[in-house]
Order: C-alpha cells, then sequence, then structure tokens
C-alpha cells in the first residue's frame, strides 16, 4: 500500500516533516518513504490511501495500562457517602479496584478489553503495555485478552498482576497465568508475536511477600522476561517496604533481581534519589501516568530528575482513556503547576516520553521499530485531520500536539500494515455491538460491586 499525498512527521531520532510526502508500505512494515511524486513514479501499480494533506504519524504507544479497569466508568464508589468517601490511595483500592476486578468473568475481561481496543484505534493508539487482574477468572485470562488483541488488529503486551491478597492460591494462579502465556506466546506465530506480547506482573511490592516474590522469580528462571509492577505509587508502598523489609520499595525489587532492561516500574511517585539511580544503573524502564496520579492524590513523580540523571521514562494512562494525546497534555501541565516554574518539562521531552520512550519500552517485546516513520519500522500509523494555523515545523511540532492535536483528528488507523480505521470507521471491531454488550456486562459487574 503506498499513503500518498501527506504530511509526514516521522518523529524518531531527528523529527522531520516531509511535505507532499508518501510512506510504501510492504507487508507490516515501512519499506519506503519520500515525496508523493517520486513514490508513486517508484511503485505506480500498488494501492494507494490519499491521505489529502492530513498530518501521517506514528501510532500512539501506550506504556502502562488496565483494560480491566474500563467498567469503572460512571460507576459509583460503593459506600460513598462523604463520610466514607476514600481518603487516600489504599483506600481507593480496598473500595473501587479490588472489589472490580473480583467481579469480573472471562467474559468481562474479553469485552473491558475489546471497549478499550476499540477506543485506542478510534483515538490513534495502537501499541498498548496491559497490566490485568482478575482474581476470580484468572486461568485464561490473558488468552480471552489476547484473542480481543489479534481481533482489533492492535499490539499489546499483557501480563497478570501476582498478589498475595486473595491467598496463597490466587498468587500461586496468576504466577501459572504468566509463565502459561509466557511460554505460549513465545511458541506462537512470528505473525501473532508481532502483535503479542508477554511479561511477568507484578502488583506492587506491598502486596507480594518475599515468599510469594521467591516463587515468582523461581518460575520466571530461564523465561528470559521482564517484571511489569507498580512501584511506589503511594508513600503507603514505601512505608511498608521500609517497616517490613527495612529498605526502600527499589531497593527491595532490585536485591531480589525484579528490575533490569526488559521490566517496566510503574509511578516511581515516591522513588528517592537512591532509588532513581538503581532504576538507572538497571536500565529499567518507568511508566509515567500523571492523569492516574492526579486522580488518586498520590503525588507527583519527579520525572524531571529521572529524566535528567538518564531513566528512560515513558508515558502510560493506568486505565485512562487510551486518547494518547490527552496523557502528553497532563504529562506537560503537570510539573509546572507544582513546579511553579513555567520552564521545565518542555512538550519536546514530554513527545519524547509519548514516543522515543514507549518505543525503547516496547523494545522488549518487540524488535522492529515503533513510534517513529522509518524504513524499516512497523506500519503503525494514523492519519490526522489537523489543520494548523501557524507554521507547523519540526521543531514546533511537540507545541502543536501539547495545544492542539488530539485523538479526535484521528480518521484512519494502521497497525502492522494493516488498516484498522478508515475515515472514523473501525473495520475490525464492531464498536456499537460491543459497546451495547459491554453496557450489560458492566451493570452486572457493578451489581457484584455493590453487594461486597
Ligand atoms: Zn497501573
Amino acid at each position: 500500500m503506498l499513503i500518498t499525498n501527506g504530511t509526514l512527521i516521522t518523529l524518531g531520532a531527528e523529527n522531520q516533516i516531509i511535505e507532499n510526502g508518501a510512506v510504501y508500505i510492504k507487508g507490516d512494515k515501512i519499506a519506503d518513504m519520500g515525496t508523493t511524486n517520486t513514490l508513486a513514479r517508484k511503485y505506480p501499480r500498488e494501492d494507494k490511501l490519499d491521505a489529502r494533506g492530513k498530518i501521517v504519524m506514528p501510532g500512539s504507544v501506550v506504556g502502562h495500562t488496565h483494560f480491566y479497569g474500563a467498567f469503572a466508568r460512571g460507576m459509583a464508589i460503593p459506600g460513598a457517602a462523604p463520610a466514607n468517601q476514600p481518603r487516600n490511595f489504599p483506600q481507593i483500592l480496598e473500595n473501587l479496584w479490588w472489589k472490580i476486578d473480583r467481579a469480573l468473568t472471562l467474559d468481562d475481561c474479553r469485552l473491558s478489553a475489546l471497549v478499550c481496543l476499540a477506543d485506542a484505534i478510534r483515538h490513534g493508539t495502537t501499541t498498548l503495555i496491559d497490566h490485568h487482574a482478575s482474581p476470580n477468572a484468572i486461568d485464561g485470562s490473558l488468552d480471552v485478552i489476547a484473542d480481543a488483541v489479534l481481533e482489533s488488529g492492535l499490539r499489546a503486551s499483557l501480563c497478570y498482576e501476582v498478589t498475595d491478597r486473595n491467598g496463597a492460591a490466587g498468587a500461586r494462579a496468576g504466577i501459572k497465568e504468566n509463565v502459561r502465556f509466557i511460554k505460549k506466546n513465545r511458541n506462537s506465530q512470528s505473525a501473532i508475536r508481532n502483535h503479542l506480547g508477554a511479561s511477568f506482573g507484578l502488583h506492587a511490592s506491598f502486596t507480594v511477600s518475599d515468599k510469594t516474590l521467591d516463587q515468582c522469580l523461581a518460575a520466571a528462571q530461564g523465561l528470559n522476561t521482564g517484571f511489569h509492577v507498580h512501584v511506589g505509587e503511594d508513600i503507603s508502598d514505601e512505608d511498608d517496604s521500609l517497616s517490613k523489609y527495612g529498605v526502600r520499595v527499589v531497593d527491595r525489587l532490585h536485591a531480589r533481581g525484579i528490575l533490569g532492561s526488559k521490566s517496566i516500574a510503574v509511578h516511581c511517585v515516591n522513588a528517592d534519589a537512591g532509588e532513581i539511580e538503581l532504576l538507572r544503573q538497571t536500565k529499567t524502564h518507568v511508566a509515567h501516568n500523571p492523569r492516574s496520579n492526579m486522580n488518586n492524590a498520590v503525588g507527583v513523580a519527579d520525572i524531571l530528575g529521572m529524566l535528567r540523571r538518564g531513566v528512560n521514562v515513558g508515558l502510560g494512562n493506568d486505565g485512562f482513556s487510551n486518547n494518547h494525546f490527552q496523557e502528553m497534555k497532563f504529562a506537560y501541565l503537570l510539573p509546572k503547576a507544582t513546579r511553579r516554574d513555567p520552564r521545565v518539562m518542555g512538550a519536546d521531552q514530554v513527545l519524547q516520553m509519548a514516543y522515543g520512550n514507549n518505543a525503547k519500552i516496547a523494545q522488549a517485546f518487540w524488535k522492529p521499530r515503533i513510534g517513529e516513520l522509518s524504513v524499516g519500522a512497523f506500519a503503525d500509523i494514523i492519519l490526522l485531520d489537523y489543520i494548523p494555523f501557524t507554521p507547523l515545523t519540526a521543531g514546533n511540532f511537540p507545541w502543536q500536539v501539547i495545544f492542539g492535536v488530539d485523538g479526535a483528528h484521528v480518521t484512519h488507523t494502521l497497525c502492522a500494515g494493516k488498516l484498522l480505521m478508515q475515515d472514523r470507521q473501525l473495520l475490525t471491531l464492531d464498536e456499537s455491538a460491543i459497546a451495547a454488550q459491554a453496557q450489560a456486562a458492566a451493570s452486572q459487574v457493578w451489581r457484584r460491586v455493590q453487594a461486597m
């Protein structure tokens, strides 16, 4: 396929804008790029997708998400009369998330994944790194989600969060599900592996005992996998680690061998200088989720400090909408508001996190590059009908994104060279049918949550 007549924004190591640009896609990768005139002459017989002057850029990459949380949207928190409202993060977990996840069936896992995937396609997100929990439907849950991902045509890495909060049997089942899925994914055909990745999920330090951690490490032996774990999201995680183990969370995980270049430490809101240094030394990736951190009132991660020290910080959404352009805006605004300094956090740094740094995280799962338009990269491409009314340059594009570009501008989404949305019509998923099924399922989930 040849995408023609677009304004190409390449991103990548050196962002370039190619006016009247074209992208030649062969199979699932970008095989050539240049001007429309040149490429139309070179590939005269190819099917053409006329971008009609739209922006053509890489699909968004979400460094951390929870498909399973979809049914929380609009749900009343049980017992949330003002006097009973959750006052802190542990209470939010107990009153909301640890009820919702226990209410999920395998079919709910499938539907909550599908609504998130449809949302992702619609808003131009093509790669997602998911962290799943469904304590009463653990076995096979990652297969159900994987099927949804394959049906959608997107790219996602999956894991199951191991935790002690559902007893020893629950922890063992979580370990088994990770191991089973990692092995299955490794042995699947390359066409499937190009869409699916796998890692070993852990909920967080404060819900995983040393004994369970040992079991996870033993189970992960020889799997060549990294861990995907929430780290110091709230101060209570650090308190727990200090009181039980005498060390901070990152120190504990490091001593156990959880960190490394395939591992993702999510949030790190409370990481101190020593912990940040350990993250850097071990090349552990960090996923920053500003909307979630603001919503849970857990504090503000020292993202600027981490970036300055060379930690690879990517951008996730922690289950918020998959319109990743929204997350970028919050990542830009949050440090300015809290530091009271308009100079901190440039839009270029935000886009570096959202594309370049997230692409580095994704390298743990997929070798061809993503997050950029370049020859050899996966053809994960979106078209946007954003019409700039000020000069658009390679240098100011990040600021155009923060102040103007949104997922609502996305008209076409391609992943692995395949069109998933054309002129805002989803091609692989029946959005309204999925939403109708999800509404019915969500009301049942809400009923079960209220009864807990
Ligand atoms: Zn999370």
